[in-house]
């Protein structure tokens, strides 16, 4: 299970950094055959094994020798590991599959927004539609109704929170991408979970922001990775976190 999830995690990887860094420049990722950015030179598919091609070429395009952005290396290894997390935390089953979804969304708005700020909707819209038909095939048609107003209930708090930042800091508190992917959290996590990962995701930005505030004299910083890690950390351990919510809405 584990060479499988490492070989399916590494393909994919590869996959999820083309569509970080691809789509945010509208190059089309189905169409245009994969090249190499410098000397354009369309790659062989032994040029494409993911992990090992990187490896053996050490880091260079075997045409033009140029270095290639370790980004591929590093999105490949990281997906590859986290699919075998997933596999080792959850057996197969819904809890597996939107594990996988997760680790995912991670890894494409790692690159993204890291990258260029950007927040894709795309691999949200098709996280969402998977998610539901997973719920379906898991649960019923009430529980999916229920995930829905709690995305849409989270949607509508991201909203608020964006309003009264515009209204405090004079300035777009929020991007778009952040407020839509709450809707996801929502969606995967239910509402009051929702809510915990929400306030989880500021203390992960926290130190970020301050460091990007004090070293690059930046206010402006990419918050969907702290969004898209709160989930995952939260998914990842949901018992621990529905007893947490207990123990606080219990006082
Ligand atoms: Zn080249």
């Amino acid at each position: 299970m584990a060479v499988l999830m490492f070989v399916l995690g590494s393909i994919m990887g590869s996959f999820f950094y083309c569509l970080g860094t691809r789509l945010p420049k509208n190059e089309n990722i189905l169409t245009s055959r994969s090249h190499c950015d410098y000397c354009k030179h369309e790659l062989k598919w032994y040029n494409l094994i993911p992990l090992f091609s990187f490896i053996f070429q050490k880091g260079k395009c075997s045409y033009c020798h140029k270095k290639i952005a370790s980004g591929h290396f590093w999105c490949e290894l990281s997906t590859a590991l986290l699919f075998i997390l997933t596999s080792f935390y959850f057996p197969i089953g819904y809890d597996f599959f939107v594990g996988l979804i997760i680790s995912s969304l991670l890894i494409i708005i790692f690159v993204s927004d890291f990258k260029y700020m950007i927040i894709l909707d795309s691999p949200m819209v098709i996280s969402a539609i998977l998610i539901i038909i997973l719920k379906f095939i898991y649960y019923d048609s009430i529980d999916v109704l229920i995930s829905l107003i709690s995305g849409l209930c989270l949607f509508l708090v991201m909203i608020l929170i964006y309003k009264l930042g515009n209204f405090a800091f004079k300035k777009e508190s929020l991007g778009g991408g952040d407020i839509k992917f709450s809707f996801l959290m929502g969606l995967i996590l239910d509402f009051k979970i929702g809510l915990v990962a929400l306030v989880l995701s500021v203390f992960l930005a926290l130190p970020y922001a301050v460091a990007s505030l004090e070293l690059k004299k930046n206010s402006e910083f990419p918050y969907g990775p702290f969004l898209a890690g709160a989930l995952f950390i939260v998914f990842f351990h949901y018992d621990k976190f529905v007893l947490l919510v207990e123990f606080l809405f219990n006082f």
